[in-house]
């Protein structure tokens, strides 16, 4: 199927891109990778009149690791992201979940803020960025805005974006050393997106959870933080996260979210599986914090 017709801006600034933004917000939309909303206007689930490309823009594909944050630039490609070491050594977390974004040829193209931006609740980069914290930077004709990671989704491919703002750029809070990380996904193939999946982060100080962040993605309208977990975990010396720990943690975990039935699965077994996941990614992250603490 072929998209409806559309105009296509190749734009050579951020100024001229928010200026067609402003003309027309309904009507257009921005594309930076176009994995997802090229197939969208294939599928005519979406028909913008205006397409503006910010793929021309000049120093828009930054990747910048600074103390304590890695910020990536709107265009900064998937790829370029999980190829770089600079990235791993920030932000292992973030690396492990690119290379189950799409397959190679996707990644290629698709980036990182676009997937923030397209807010796919069974997507990988959403549900990492929710985990690890930090802001996107919003910005239109009329200035620039901070919008924190738990405040910009807010349902299915919807966000805190409004139609005349471009994310030009998303900054994520790095992990200190004494921390160790999860993420696993149940999907039917590899590449696919998640039919339920975890992404956790477990601090240590002086041999207690010093601070615990869990997320579920594709059991909801939007990935999840576990807060019931969380705090059961924080506090709790490394030595005494036992099975009755891990399997009160799981409970917990299914007992925050009500997914539906679809083709893929069931709510039931999505709500398993996320207690399942949730175990797993405490132990593992556990296990990894312990070793670099
Ligand atoms: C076969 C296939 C398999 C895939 N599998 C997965 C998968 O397993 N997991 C996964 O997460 N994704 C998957 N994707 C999607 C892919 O990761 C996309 O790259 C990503 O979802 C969107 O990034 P993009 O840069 O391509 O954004 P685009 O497609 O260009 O844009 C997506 C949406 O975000 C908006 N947008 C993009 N950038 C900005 C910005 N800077 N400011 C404001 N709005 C913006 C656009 O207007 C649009 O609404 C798959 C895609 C394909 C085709």
């Amino acid at each position: 199927m072929k998209p409806p017709p559309f105009t296509h801006h190749a734009c050579r600034s951020v100024e001229e891109a928010l200026g067609l933004l402003d003309a027309d917000p309904d009507g257009s939309k921005v594309i930076s990778g176009g994995q997802s909303l090229v197939p969208m206007m294939n599928l005519r689930l979406a028909s913008p009149a205006h397409l503006v490309d910010l793929n021309p823009i000049p120093g828009l594909n930054g990747i910048d690791v600074g103390r304590g944050t890695l910020t990536l630039g709107a265009t900064a490609r998937q790829h370029a992201v999980e190829r770089s070491a600079d990235v791993t050594a920030a932000a292992p977390l973030l690396t492990a979940a690119l290379a189950h974004v799409g397959h190679p040829q996707i990644r290629n193209r698709g980036t990182v803020v676009g997937s923030i931006c397209h807010a796919d609740p069974a997507a990988e980069m959403p549900a990492v960025f929710l985990t690890l914290g930090g802001e996107v930077t919003a910005q239109s004709a009329a200035g620039t805005r901070s919008i924190a990671a738990e405040d910009f989704f807010d349902s299915y491919l919807t966000t805190a974006l409004e139609p005349n703002e471009i994310a030009t750029a998303v900054t994520f809070n790095t992990p200190n050393g004494s921390s160790g990380w999860h993420f696993e996904e149940v999907t039917r193939r590899h590449g696919d997106f998640a039919i339920i999946g975890v992404v956790a982060l477990l601090t240590l100080a002086d041999g207690r959870i010093s601070d615990a962040r869990l997320t579920i993605f594709g059991g909801a309208a939007t990935p999840v933080r576990l807060p019931a977990v969380e705090q059961l975990l924080v506090g709790v010396a490394a030595g005494d996260v036992d099975a009755d720990l891990l399997a009160q943690a799981a409970r917990e975990a299914s007992a925050a979210l009500r997914p539906g039935d679809d083709i893929h699965a069931s709510g039931d077994y999505r709500r398993h599986v996320a207690g399942v996941l949730t175990a797993r990614g405490i132990r593992t992250s556990l296990e990894r914090a312990s070793a670099r603490a």
